[in-house]
């Protein structure tokens, strides 16, 4: 399966991915339309599944011009989200299994940012390869969503789902948002080592306006706060031993930041 990064809109990414055996495509989180069907054409491939990871328009705004020029492609979300969706036919939950060409995706349920928002997990088929997360808005290189309709507990019980993933994982976030973040993460985390290198590796690949995206679960587990809310640097800038309030207090540092 092939990956592409699609940049649309301030600071989005569409992903389409590609199976060039059977010449099909599906795409993830399609903000828009016009970018996605440029691509496909490009690759002279039909697109056969669109997947959402929750309802926001900077999401699923590209659904129904998409299903106009490809009729028989189908729409899978959250059953969460059932009547948020545009043209939204399968309606999923945690544990679901759902495929593109001839690989299998898992589906986590990881509300927090939104109530009903999923995230796609593809395992890797060998051992000389990795995972990739399609998370939305859920987790992004170091920061996570916003808690517009979930709670401190919803997001960590999340959060953890996709920390138990393997190292190696590429995370597919929907937004360019790592720069920002980073500078919020050395705030509360200024010793870190490793995130000092990363925050300068970053600086550098936005100078040369490359992306981020995608990241290694690895490098986020060692960088990110937002999966760090139980980790001795963060609780003593939270000033709390207790991991949920913890998680609660960086979230709305952030918010303010
Ligand atoms: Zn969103
Ligand atoms: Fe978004």
């Amino acid at each position: 399966m092939d990956i592409y990064r699609l940049p649309v809109l301030n600071d989005n990414y569409i992903f389409l991915l590609h199976d060039p055996q059977r010449n099909i495509a599906a795409v993830v989180d399609p903000a828009v339309a016009e970018r996605v069907l440029q691509k496909i054409a490009e690759l002279k491939a039909t697109l056969v599944s669109i997947f959402n990871t929750h309802h926001h328009s900077d999401h699923v705004g590209g659904n129904l011009a998409l299903l106009h020029h490809f009729p028989e492609a189908v729409v899978y979300a959250s059953e969460a989200d059932r009547g948020r969706i545009p043209g939204q036919q399968i309606f999923l939950g945690e544990g679901d299994l759902v495929s593109f060409g001839t690989l299998c995706a898992e589906v986590l349920f990881v509300p927090g940012h939104t109530s009903g928002h999923i995230a796609y997990y593809f395992p890797p088929l060998t051992t000389e390869t990795s995972g990739n997360l399609f998370c939305g808005d859920t987790l992004f290189s170091g920061g996570c969503g916003r808690l517009f309709e979930g709670t401190p507990v919803q997001m960590v019980n999340s959060l953890s789902k996709i920390r138990c993933l393997p190292d190696d994982t590429q995370i597919w976030c929907a937004h360019e948002y790592t720069l920002n973040n980073l500078k919020f993460a050395l705030t509360v985390d200024p010793q870190n080592l490793v995130l000092t290198q990363k925050f300068e590796d970053v600086q550098k690949m936005r100078q040369r306006l490359e992306a981020t995206v995608p990241a290694s679960l690895g490098i986020e587990k060692q960088t990110n706060p937002f999966l760090r809310w139980d980790a001795d640097a963060i609780l003593k800038a939270t000033k709390t031993q207790d991991f949920v309030q913890s998680f609660a207090r960086l979230r709305g540092m952030k918010d303010q930041f």
